[in-house]
């Protein structure tokens, strides 16, 4: 046997109970379309209308355009067309005067609008509620609401559909601004990719300019500097001593234009020319470095380096030989003319990071030059005082980039400079 209750529809919820759910999931709405769809079929229901239409405002504020329907036949002629936002219609009306207009029967519609059934064709044989939406005091369009036969809407529903209308012009609004500024994002993101792209294409550009500019360079100075040396070697004491200086100049400034475009070379090869990342027991690497500089360095100015227990990170061995040579060099070079160089390396675990500390009791540098040194060819002293090309620092720098990690200092002038840098453990 059938059931009998299969039949019958549910009677609607009473309207107030519809809110707290319609306003949850307009609040969640992020597209106009959301909106819609949310509003229309959901209050025809608790209505019982039978059809329904948003129409906004379009940009040019000056027609209205049905931008949703629910309910109506497919391709059916109904009341609420597109056209000029005027008081002559409808919707214009409803926006004109600001107050949702309620029509109980195709009677009353059509004597406040006789022309509209001329228009249209076809008898208006339908109660019409037509919800003005405003944001602020923007017009963006009407909500309108069909129903099949004269209907009356009691005080309970006029409240109702006036609070519909008002929170739908607030969920329009919100998803229309979401939207705006989900799009400005999408622009922001954009642009920022292309201008990272950008840099790292100059970037590379220069640096493969940089490199050709140094190797090239490399063999006319090698060409000066031992063509200066034979020229010492044979026919100084033929020249008289204003000569024999100006050679010394040229021999002194050949060698230090080869240690400029060696150290060019090396900085702008960190990121091309390099070894895999690998297990690199780091007090291995140290001991190479002070051995190296040993022979020159730390015997000749009575300077001295240690270190404590260093562990095994995760880097290319090559780079980070480069990386301790540059510091601890540096450390030994800017030592005070009264006080022997120490320098001393330790390391200390943080997280998935070692963080390096290169610490001497050297000369200091002042905070305003924290920045500068990094910069390449930035140098605090002149060539005679300390010797160098100022590329040491931008070399470190982009080698612990390279891997990740960071590079920074403290330091106190006339006390010593500790340069710390992060790598990855292993
Ligand atoms: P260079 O030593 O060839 O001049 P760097 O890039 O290694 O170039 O260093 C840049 C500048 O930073 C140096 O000229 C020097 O003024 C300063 N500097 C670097 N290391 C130290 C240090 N340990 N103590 C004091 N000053 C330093």
């Amino acid at each position: 046997m059938p059931d009998p209750s299969a039949s019958v529809p549910a009677p609607p919820a009473p309207l107030t109970d519809q809110w707290p759910v319609l306003i949850e999931r307009l609040a969640a709405a992020r597209t106009a379309e959301d909106v819609f769809r949310i509003i229309l079929q959901p209050t025809l229901d608790a209505l019982q209308a039978i059809a329904g239409a948003v129409l906004l405002v379009d940009d040019s504020g000056e027609h209205l355009e049905v931008v949703a329907t629910q309910g109506h036949a497919e391709g059916a002629q109904t009341l609420w067309q597109d056209g000029p936002l005027s008081g002559n219609v409808p919707a214009g009306a409803a926006l004109a005067r600001r107050e949702a207009l309620f029509f109980h029967d195709a009677q009353s519609l059509g004597q406040t609008y006789p022309e509209l059934e001329s228009r249209i064709g076809q008898a208006l044989s339908v109660a019409s509620a037509v919800l003005p939406m405003f944001e602020g005091d923007h017009p963006i369009g009407t909500l309108v609401l069909d129903f099949p036969e004269p209907h009356h809407f009691s005080i309970q529903e006029q409240q109702f559909l006036r609070t519909l209308g008002a929170q739908c012009a607030i969920a329009l609004g919100r998803a229309w601004a979401t939207q705006q500024l989900e799009a400005q994002v999408r622009q922001r993101t954009q642009q920022l990719e292309d201008r990272t792209l950008e840099l790292q294409r100059s970037n590379a550009e220069l640096e493969q300019f940089a490199y050709i500019a140094s190797h090239d360079l490399q063999a006319p100075i090698r060409t000066v500097i031992s063509f200066a040396g034979l020229l010492t070697r044979k026919y100084a004491s033929q020249l008289d001593e204003r000569g024999q200086l100006y050679l010394h100049h040229i021999a002194q400034s050949g060698e230090h234009m080869q240690r400029l475009v060696g150290d060019l070379l090396t900085f702008s090869r960190v990121n091309t020319d390099h070894s895999p990342k690998d297990a690199v027991a780091t007090e291995e690497v140290f001991d190479t470095v002070v051995t190296r500089l040993a022979v020159d360095q730390v015997r000749g100015e009575g300077g001295t380096v240690s270190r404590g227990p260093l562990p095994v990170v995760c880097v290319d061995a090559q780079q980070l030989d480069q990386l301790f040579q540059n510091l601890i060099s540096n450390g030994l070079k800017y030592h005070r003319p009264e006080e022997p160089a120490q320098v001393r390396v330790s390391a200390e675990q943080d997280g998935e990071w070692w963080r390096f500390a290169v610490k001497d009791n050297g000369i200091g540098i002042e905070p305003q030059y924290f920045e500068r040194i990094f910069e390449i060819f930035q140098r605090l002293h002149d060539r005679e005082t300390y010797e160098g090309t100022g590329i040491g620092l931008a070399v470190c720098k982009k080698i612990v980039e390279r891997h990740g990690g960071r590079l920074w200092l403290e330091s106190e002038p006339q006390q010593g400079t500790t340069f710390f840098f992060t790598l990855p453990n292993c």
